[in-house]
């Protein structure tokens, strides 16, 4: 569950930020959707303070990160993130790539780790390549390990910042699948993403920002089908 409530963020005087309030239940998935430059890469990366708010509340399952008492590296360990640069270990097996963290952080023994990995590979359709580096994986290849990654430390919530905007685009539908699957069991999801199709088919919510706001959100019939506000329309007519 993430409660953000009157988030303000600037870079000296760019106000990138202004006013963002969003609650994300457990197990739902909501998109966001909006122009490059309105702020969704800055307000994901708040979500887990790899950005400080200059003002507002944060919350994640129950954890007030906005509170200098609240140890961010133990709610890190609760939420998963995946970048478009996948941000892998390149010189590292993709077997070594899921367990470091577990096993660094003592959440699991190198045995438990390796097992969890393996089974974390069968879902996203990699158990062949747990011994390869990653190195010689394709991009789609790497971004569904980047997902196996974040999930072997068994996340309250997954964020995911265009995720497929890297890939060559005989790759997106891999990875969207994976992110579907991912959707399906039930995990709590906020993902960045131009892929409108996704958007349609996954999103409980679509939230659309523009110049650091929260414009208008709503079901994806309701952002698709009949947006409300004129800049939605807008973003919409470009990019469907
Ligand atoms: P895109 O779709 O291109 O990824 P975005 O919606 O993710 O865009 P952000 O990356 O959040 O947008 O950027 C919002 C604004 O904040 C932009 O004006 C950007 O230049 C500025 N910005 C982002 N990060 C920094 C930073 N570390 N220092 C200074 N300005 C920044
Ligand atoms: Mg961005």
């Amino acid at each position: 569950k993430v409660h953000v409530d009157k988030v303000n963020k600037s870079y000296g005087s760019n106000h990138v930020l202004r006013d963002i309030s969003l609650d994300v239940d457990a197990n739902e998935v909501v998109v966001m959707i909006g122009p490059s430059g309105s702020g969704k890469s800055t307000f994901l990366r708040m979500l887990n303070q790899l950005e400080v708010p200059n003002s507002g509340t944060i919350v994640v399952d129950g954890h007030n990160i906005s509170d200098k008492k609240t140890d961010i590296n133990k709610v890190r360990e609760n939420i998963g993130m995946v970048f478009q640069n996948f941000n892998l270990f390149n010189n590292y097996t993709v077997l070594e790539n899921i367990t470091l963290a577990p096993v660094q952080l003592g959440k699991m023994t190198k045995q438990e780790a390796e097992k969890r990995g393996r089974e974390l590979l069968e879902t996203v359709g990699l158990a062949d390549k747990a011994d390869v580096s990653v190195n010689s994986l394709s991009g789609g290849q790497k971004q569904r390990i980047a997902i196996a990654r974040a999930l072997a430390m068994d996340p309250d919530v997954m964020l995911f910042d265009e995720p497929t905007s890297a890939l060559d685009p005989e790759m997106v539908g891999d990875v969207l699948d994976v992110m579907k699957d991912l959707a399906k069991s039930g995990m709590t999801m906020i993902i960045v993403t131009h892929e409108m199709g996704f958007a349609k088919q996954v999103a409980d919510r679509v939230v659309f920002f523009e110049s650091g706001k929260i414009q208008e959100s709503g079901t994806p019939e309701e952002i698709f089908n009949a947006p409300k506000n004129a800049r939605l329309q807008e973003f919409l007519s470009k990019v469907m």
